[in-house]
């Protein structure tokens, strides 16, 4: 068989073990290995890359866990604002959505405006409106609301009501996959609720191609969870796409370059899933922990979220 692979994260951060019960970090890897096994099924019948990290976001958008779709985090006003993007390394089609409220998988409609191609990016009522028109599923705001992102809400307002910094698990978060094919396809997907206490309007880097996502076929495909603004800034996928094609680098080298010293001097939170056309994978982050997991050709899967990793089946 040809070499297939894909790898997802579901968000970095300082994620102590006290944050959550036992059973809710047990529960959490479930839902990664789930979205493992939708990619790597799309991947195994001879899919696209595209499709697989479609199928893996979806999964994690639907977790409570992750911020994303249900469980997103919440802005200032107490509202989600959702953004997501997907690219296709093949054609370098690309399709983004930023401050939907209502799409309940924010990923899909990012899809769909790559597949329709009149625009890579529409945001705010206009997201909504496309996913609607297309036949997506949208949702009442209080869908994506979980008792967890309420109470960060809480605490990250009396963080700056006192002055005080938040922990990277009360701000933020995000989901993503990249995936390389049977035909030798590379793609990466994205899908956020962005950081608690955001301000209204504010997009992150996971709708921004070339940021918090991008695939180039014979290259890399990147997936970017951290403080957006400095993932745009340094526009993290393709400054290691770049890194590859022109420095030839390899992802390890480049990826590692880009979360260990462009993006650490600014003293954030700052992790990535990558791929190269060779299935290698890297999956870096300069926190305590990140959401991960990865599937390579044998078939073999794992997940983490700190330095134990869990063999998983998919
Ligand atoms: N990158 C996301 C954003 O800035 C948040 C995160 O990954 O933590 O919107």
């Amino acid at each position: 068989m040809k070499k297939i692979a894909l790898a997802i994260h579901g968000g970095c951060g300082v994620m102590p073990e006290d944050s959550m019960t036992a059973s809710d970090w047990e529960a959490a890897r479930n839902d990664l290995a789930a979205a493992l096994g939708a990619g790597y099924a799309v991947l195994q019948s001879g899919g696209r890359a595209v499709d697989a990290v479609e199928a893996a976001v979806v999964v994690m958008e639907n977790s409570p866990h992750f911020n994303a779709g249900h469980g997103a985090a919440l802005n200032e006003n107490g509202v989600h604002e959702l953004d997501a993007s997907i690219m296709d390394g093949a054609t370098l089609g690309a399709g983004a959505v930023s401050a939907a409220l209502a799409i309940r998988n924010p990923i899909k409609a990012a899809r769909r405006l790559m597949d329709d191609g009149r625009a890579v990016l529409l945001t705010g009522a206009a997201a909504d409106r496309f996913a609607e028109a297309n036949g997506l599923a949208t949702e009442p705001q209080s869908y994506f609301t979980t008792q967890k992102r309420v109470e960060a809400l809480e605490a990250m307002k009396a963080h700056a009501a006192a002055g005080t910094d938040g922990t990277e698990n009360e701000k933020h978060g995000t989901v993503g996959a990249v995936a390389l094919d049977a035909a030798g396809h590379l793609a990466a997907a994205t899908s956020t609720g962005g950081y608690t206490n955001k301000p209204e309007g504010r997009v992150g880097d996971s709708p921004i191609i070339g940021a918090g996502t991008y695939a180039r076929d014979g290259v890399c495909a990147v997936s970017g969870t951290g403080k957006g603004e400095f993932f745009i800034r340094h526009v993290v996928g393709h400054e290691i796409a770049s890194r590859i094609a022109y420095l030839r680098q390899d992802l390890k080298t480049a990826a590692g370059a880009v979360v260990n010293h462009d993006l650490a001097v600014h003293e954030i939170g700052a992790g990535l899933v990558a791929i190269d056309a060779e299935g290698e994978i890297a999956a870096p982050y300069n926190t305590p922990g990140m959401f991960r997991g990865w599937v390579i050709s044998d078939g073999k899967a794992f997940v983490a979220t700190h330095e134990t990793i869990y063999e998983v089946m998919v």
